[in-house]
Order: C-alpha cells, then structure tokens, then sequence
C-alpha cells in the first residue's frame, strides 16, 4: 500500500457497525489510515451514529475524517440512494429526520420477522439485533442471521428467495421523498451527492439525464461516478452527465468489511482510485455557499 500512499487518495463510501458494516467506527479510521488514505467518510445507513467516534479516532492518528450518510428515499421501482458528506451533526433537524428512518425501521423489521417464522423460520428479533450490534438494523442482519442457521448459503439468496421486494417475507418502509432527503442533507450544510447510479431503475442516458435534472433542480450537489462495480464505460457516461449539470465527480467503494469481503477500503476490487481533489471540490462548494 505505500505506493498507493504518495497518491493522496479518499474513499468518501464506507459502513461501519452503526449501520450493516463489520468494523466499528474506530477500526475502520485505523484501517483507512494503515492503507494511506488521506481522507474518510463514514456513510452509514440511515445513521450518524458512528460519526462522533469516527473523527475522534480521526483526530488521533492524524486521518481527515468526513462526517456523512447515506439515505435510502423513495423512488418508482425502488428506491435511490442519497450520501451526504460534511453534516452538521448539532442540526435538530437532522438528528429528528434520522430517528423517525429510525422508527420506521423499528416498525418493519418485526413484521418481516414475523413473515420469516411464519416461513418456519426459526429466527428472532433478539438474534437479528445481536448480530446487528448497532443502531441500524435492516435486512442484511437478518440475512445474516439466516446463513448463520443454514437457511441460506449467502446472502444475495435469502434476499432472492424471501427478503428482497416482492419476495414473501418482504416488507416496505416508510421512507423519505428525494426532496426530503436532499432538503434534510441541505439543512445540515451538507453536500447532497447521488450514489451508485448503476442501481437506479433507470438504465437508459435519456432517462438518467431526466432524473438528474429533477435532482439537481431540487438542490443536488454531485454524483458518485466512480465506484467499486462501475465499468469504465458507465463511469463515462456519468462522468457526461455530472458535467453537463454542474456536479461535483465523486466516487467511494461501499466497503461494507467482511459483510462485502470482495471489496476492499479505498481501493474497491482493486482498480478504484478517488483523488483527494474532490474533497477540495466539495469544501469550495461549501464556501461559496456561505
Ligand atoms: P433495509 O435498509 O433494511 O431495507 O436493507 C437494505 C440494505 O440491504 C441495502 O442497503 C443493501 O445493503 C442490502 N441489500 C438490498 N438488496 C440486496 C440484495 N439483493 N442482495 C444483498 N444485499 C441487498
Ligand atoms: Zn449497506
Ligand atoms: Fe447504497
Ligand atoms: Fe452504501
């Protein structure tokens, strides 16, 4: 990794514990730093939770640590996800919106536990909790949960047999509208960005081009062109797009840990590089804001 060093790189897309990530906030810095980035963002799910520990852990070994999430909103066919990045975490109305995603996610997951036994399942809401360890607890804990008792062989099949919409055991969440999420991300004087766009229901330029234009009209800030399983031909496609409306190019590896082994922090599967500039970018967005 020391030649990696001299790069001054970034991975501005990580989990943690406080979301479905396996290292816990202050493990996730030590390993950012041990690999040589110059910069982290802790984007749990849902949550800020991991934040405070995170810049702490920052702070004490020297590693820029952004503070920043990432919202699932509502969305046809699915839903899309929003990050977040340099979140005032002392704003009321981030911490109120976070709780309610919160609430909701404390309405639902009983219910899908209940569609699981009902399944002859044997599984509780105790057991998707420990493994779970954090605040956020979703899907992928009872995935977890399920491959551990040999329902399952991994988790990409317990969501294709009974957790993923539309399959038996699924439930929908409430969630936020785009325009909420953005407004919320806003009102923290935080830096609203698209992620993944190769996981949005829309495939085709013309229909990417319409969304983005909604998005950025409603106040969105960038789009995560680079990322672990975006090919060079999609990176290019919305590397276009973030020009034409003015977003800042981000990019991040969704590094989950052990949860995703295949992707590695700061490097994705290997090929994924994001330059410290667009931390440069986002924080001249910010002044000019002001
Ligand atoms: P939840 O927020 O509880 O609805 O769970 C959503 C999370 O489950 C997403 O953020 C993904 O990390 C994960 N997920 C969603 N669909 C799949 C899938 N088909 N296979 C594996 N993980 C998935
Ligand atoms: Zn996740
Ligand atoms: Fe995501
Ligand atoms: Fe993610």
């Amino acid at each position: 990794m020391g030649g990696l060093k001299s790069l001054n790189l970034v991975d501005l897309h990580t989990h943690s514990t406080a979301s479905d990530g396996t290292l816990t906030p202050s493990q996730l810095v030590t390993a950012a730093c041990e690999q040589g980035l110059k910069a982290i963002a802790l984007t749990d799910h849902d949550t800020v939770a991991g934040v405070a520990e995170a810049l702490a852990k920052g702070e004490e070994l020297g590693i820029e640590v952004i503070p920043g999430v990432e919202i699932s909103v509502d969305h046809p066919g699915g839903e899309l996800h929003l990050l977040g990045y340099f979140l005032d975490l002392t704003c009321p109305q981030l911490q109120e919106t976070l709780a309610k995603l919160q609430a909701y996610r404390e309405q639902r997951n009983p219910q899908m536990i209940a569609k699981l036994q009902a399944h002859n399942f044997d599984i509780t809401m105790d057991e998707v909790t420990a493994v779970a360890g954090g605040t956020v607890i979703g899907r992928p804990h009872m995935a977890a949960v399920m491959v551990a008792k040999g329902y399952v062989s991994n988790t990409a099949e317990a969501f294709e047999k009974y957790l993923a919409s539309g399959r038996p055991a699924y439930v929908k969440k409430q969630r936020l509208s785009p325009e909420e999420g953005i407004n919320l991300v806003l009102a923290a004087k935080g830096i609203p960005v698209l992620a993944h766009p190769k996981y949005l229901p829309e495939q085709s330029v013309p229909e990417l081009d319409a969304l983005i234009a909604k998005l950025k009209n409603l106040g969105l800030r960038g789009l995560e062109v680079v990322y672990t399983t975006h090919d060079s031909a999609e990176q290019h496609t919305y590397r276009q797009l973030a020009k034409k409306y003015n977003l800042i190019v981000t990019g991040g590896t969704d590094f989950h840990g052990a949860n995703k082994p295949d992707i590695k922090l700061g490097i994705g599967m290997g090929a994924l590089r994001v330059p410290y500039a667009v931390v440069d970018k986002m924080k001249e967005a910010l002044i000019k804001r002001d």
